[in-house]
């Protein structure tokens, strides 16, 4: 796999805090309701926190009480790239930026929600940069 953005792991870890390299490259998760973003509603476009890609935007975020932000659908389909997990003994689908590779957080569906799509895409906050939509 190749992205349009790809850099040694040693500029990486030089350009990310010890925190954004744990999840953007490492998948680690943040915890729940610490991000930043689990709570806001701010209009605006949420960006990859590594390369700067546009991922999503604040119009499909919802309330979904799970702790970490989640969007029903990103900006474009193919900013996200969705890749099968199989770690921690689950088999979870993976969102990564399509990018730059960086990992997002999971995507899961059929859960219920009052969304168009069913789907809830569950991001780490730290694995984002929002922009505020001018007004
Ligand atoms: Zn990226």
């Amino acid at each position: 796999m190749s992205y349009d953005v790809e850099k040694p792991d040693e500029q990486w870890r030089a350009e990310l805090t010890p925190a954004e390299y744990a999840v953007l490259r490492q998948a680690a998760t943040e915890p729940a309701f610490r991000g930043e973003y689990t709570d806001t509603k701010t209009k605006g476009v949420y960006s990859c926190r590594a390369c700067g890609a546009e991922l999503f935007t604040s119009t499909t975020k919802f309330e979904s009480h799970c702790g970490w932000p989640s969007f029903y659908d990103p900006k474009d389909t193919d900013a996200v790239e969705l890749v099968e997990d199989r770690t921690h003994g689950m088999v979870r689908t993976e969102a990564r930026c399509a990018r730059c590779g960086s990992h997002l957080g999971h995507v899961f569906e059929g859960e219920g929600y009052a969304t168009p799509t069913d789907q809830r895409y569950c991001i780490n906050s730290i694995s984002l940069r929002l922009t505020e939509d001018e007004s």
